[in-house]
């Protein structure tokens, strides 16, 4: 991976709904689905994005390629002209000129893809938006077909002649189309076969060091990233309580919820028991979420001051984040990777 070359900033990040109630729709509270969220991504960088359904990860990824507004903070993007741009600013004319330098691969490729277009038209729309016609437009989408492992025969086909696997293929080749800076990869696997998702991952892994990609790789649990990711954060109630290099994560973890996650990693070797950490009750409601760490209802090592009292985000040790009162002082059990 290239260094230091940033080529995504968030800042601040928050994402509120507005909860409305009666004949006037007043405004009665917040869901905060994403709560001061700030990272970097640099060129090159796989960082992935790890929490239980609900916990703001999605809307996060949307609201970095501004498929809905942020309410608050910055997302700076450094263009291919090596601008740096804050995508929450720019308006529709500003935004559509952008759209080529970041893109999304979604989690469910039965839906992603119009059942009504050949996968010529599919990979190539994005082609065509940019301008691009005829022959040079089918030259770069065969180019992108063979890149994801589909031949020339497929490309007059229309998605339902495929499995699960190929129509994520498919997806990707259209996300990488316009050659973009950014990819957002919202759980890409989790709708798959278990057996086809190490294909999908083992091309996503080529694919990005092939072309020097720069993802964020949203995904459920820590088992899927394990293997792709440089960096993972996890988020826990629309925050990040934990982020640092993957190895030392899985190893090192330093939050009591990274450790619950790790916990249900499958083990390399099944005669190998793990202690299964069963996390008790729901993951708390954004909209009216505890106080203090939002974790302290199920952590089992909360004490009175988590009742009361928010940890801050903060270096536990160089590149290693977390949020808990207790970070250096617990012993928390990892997994080898
Ligand atoms: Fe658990 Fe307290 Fe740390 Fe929160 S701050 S994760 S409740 S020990």
């Amino acid at each position: 991976m290239e260094q230091h070359e940033t080529i995504l900033e968030v800042r601040s990040l928050k994402k509120y709904f507005p909860i409305e109630k009666g004949f006037f729709r007043r405004t009665v509270g917040h869901v905060k689905a994403v709560d001061d969220v700030s990272f970097q991504l640099q060129r090159g960088e796989v960082l992935g994005l790890v929490g239980e359904s609900g916990c703001g990860k999605t809307t996060l990824g949307r609201c970095i390629l501004r498929a809905m507004n942020a309410t608050s903070g910055e997302i700076l993007l450094k263009t291919r002209d090596a601008d740096i741009v804050d995508i929450t600013t720019l308006n529709k004319r500003e935004l559509r000129a952008l759209r080529k330098e970041m893109n999304m691969v979604f989690q469910d490729p039965f839906s992603s893809l119009s059942p009504r277009m050949t996968v010529l038209d599919i990979i190539g729309e994005p082609l065509w938006a940019q301008g691009m016609r005829g022959r040079q437009l089918e030259t770069r989408v065969k180019e992108l077909a063979s890149l994801v492992g589909l031949n020339a025969g497929h490309l007059n086909r229309y998605p339902n002649a495929f499995s699960g696997g190929q129509r994520q293929r498919i997806g990707i080749a259209r996300a990488l189309a316009t050659n973009p800076n950014l990819i957002v990869a919202d759980e890409p696997v989790s709708s798959l076969d278990v057996s086809i998702q190490a294909q999908i991952l083992n091309l996503l892994q080529d694919l990005k060091e092939e072309l020097n990609l720069t993802y964020l790789f949203i995904a459920h649990d820590l088992s899927v990233v394990e293997h792709i990711a440089d960096r993972v954060a996890v988020m826990y109630v629309g925050k990040i309580v934990e982020l640092s290099e993957t190895e030392d994560l899985y190893l090192n973890p330093k939050h009591p919820y990274t450790e619950a996650l790790l916990s249900a990693v499958p083990k390399p070797d099944p005669r190998i028991k793990g202690n299964q950490i069963i996390l008790q009750g729901e993951v708390a409601n954004p909209a009216d979420p505890p106080s203090g760490c939002y974790f302290h209802p199920r952590c089992k090592y909360a004490k009175d001051v988590c009742k009361t009292t928010a940890p801050p985000l903060t270096e536990v040790k160089p590149g290693h984040y977390a949020a808990c009162h207790f970070a250096d002082e617990l012993e928390l059990e990892g997994v080898m990777v």
